[in-house]
């Protein structure tokens, strides 16, 4: 590509929006900031801003956003301040964008996202969130638009990669035998099951090998992010339950694995640092230089492999259920979640009652089937409300 590319970065304050400014960063001969986003964080998203002068900056809230239009006109920058879900579906589909690093964190990142695939834009996906809860509506919308869709979740950036080149979205028919979902198994792999109940926010966002946003983070300690991952897969690459197995890595260096009916088993590896399948995605077709360190082999010196507990990670089999379920099933799973890992967050739920209320919700409520939007937003809310009542009972 030799014309700049103009990006659009939504959630650009969170630890992949960081990434991805990191990696862009290297290569201005590469990349323009055409749009930053945040929540909240008027603070950072103005150094953001004072750094890469974007043409507009959306924040979510209003209060937070006319405080960062105050800092932006004493500066005297040119960027643009907007508010709300409509302003982020404007940058993520303006016709002077041409990739949208989709990085809000959970059910927020769902309709800038979508209106990025409508636009046909190149999209980064970080938010699996999208795909949980609206895999059919999202993936027809890239199919009909032409967008190019890039996985960035490093898993699917691994099995991205470990697929052929003109993946027809068929697995039989390229010979795929299985998707090799790996997963660390996070901070409480080794923990006594018994010390579960008891076990903090800050242990569970402590994770061994990656540095990620608290709700993401706490999904890695449920494994309920491993569960979000296999049904992303199934939607990024038609693949069946039953197609995908998760496999326990703890070293985190393979990212996941494709294994083929000849007996072959294409794997990608790296440091377990997200701007590799971040630069993957800004440059593809090409590759360019991430600032991630080389793997050490010798440092690493052994690869080892488990099979999931589902005893322990109760959560893990609930997702499966989900999936197998179809409709709404997966999008109410999703915010029975998203509702209880801020309870655990703020210290109202014990970390086992995670799964439990998710359990509870998905046998309370019905599924449907999805057609339209609206019946996705429809279970988000019914599931939402559910493991609020959940809580007080
Ligand atoms: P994070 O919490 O660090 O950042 C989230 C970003 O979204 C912030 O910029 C925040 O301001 C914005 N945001 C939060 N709520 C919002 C709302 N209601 N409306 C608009 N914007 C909102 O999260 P993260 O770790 O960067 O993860 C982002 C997404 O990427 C998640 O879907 C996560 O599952 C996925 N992901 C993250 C990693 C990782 O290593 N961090 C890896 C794979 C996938
Ligand atoms: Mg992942």
């Amino acid at each position: 590509m030799n014309k700049l590319q103009s990006l659009t970065v939504l959630g650009s304050t969170g630890s992949i929006g960081k990434s991805t400014l990191d990696v862009a960063a290297r290569h201005p001969d590469k990349y323009q900031i055409f749009a930053l986003t945040a929540y909240q964080q008027d603070e950072l998203l103005f150094e953001q801003c004072c750094r890469f002068k974007p043409r507009f900056a959306v924040m979510l809230d209003e209060p937070a956003g006319m405080r960062l239009a105050q800092r932006i006109a004493t500066a005297g920058l040119k960027t643009e301040v907007l508010y709300g879900v409509a302003a982020l579906e404007q940058v993520s589909s303006s016709p002077e964008v041409d990739a949208v690093m989709a990085a809000i964190v959970g059910a927020a990142g769902l309709r800038p996202t979508l209106a990025a695939a409508r636009a046909g834009k190149r999209i980064l996906l970080a938010n699996k969130e999208t795909l949980v809860m609206a895999g059919r509506i999202f993936m027809d919308a890239v199919r009909q638009s032409g967008s190019l869709l890039l996985p960035i979740d490093s898993e699917h950036n691994a099995i991205f990669q470990a697929l052929p080149n003109n993946y027809s979205g068929n697995l039989n028919a390229s010979g795929v035998s299985k998707i090799l979902l790996t997963a660390s198994g996070g901070p409480f792999r080794n923990t006594p099951l018994s010390d579960l109940q008891q076990v903090t926010p800050e242990q569970a966002c402590a994770h061994p090998n990656w540095s990620m946003g608290r709700k993401i983070s706490v999904d890695s300690a449920t494994m309920m992010n491993k569960g979000l991952e296999v049904i992303e897969a199934h939607w990024l690459f038609n693949a069946s339950a039953d197609a995908i197995q998760v496999v326990i890595h703890p070293q985190s260096v393979i990212h996941s694995m494709v294994q083929y009916v000849d007996g072959s088993v294409l794997a990608q590896l790296g440091n377990p640092d997200m701007r590799t399948p971040i630069a993957y995605g800004l440059a593809y077709p090409e590759r360019i230089d991430a600032g991630v360190a080389a793997l050490d082999l010798f440092k690493i010196a052994r690869l080892d492999f488990v099979a999931p507990d589902l005893e322990r990670f109760p959560c893990l089999e609930l997702a499966y259920r989900a999936l197998r379920a179809g409709g709404t099933a997966p999008a109410l799973m999703n915010a029975a979640n998203e509702v209880a890992v801020e309870a655990f967050l703020d210290k109202r739920i014990a970390f086992l009652d995670i799964p439990r209320l998710i359990a509870d919700v998905l046998d309370k409520l019905p599924y449907v089937a999805v057609n339209v939007l609206d019946d996705v937003l429809l279970a988000d809310a019914q599931a939402r409300s559910a493991a609020q009542d959940w809580m007080l009972h």
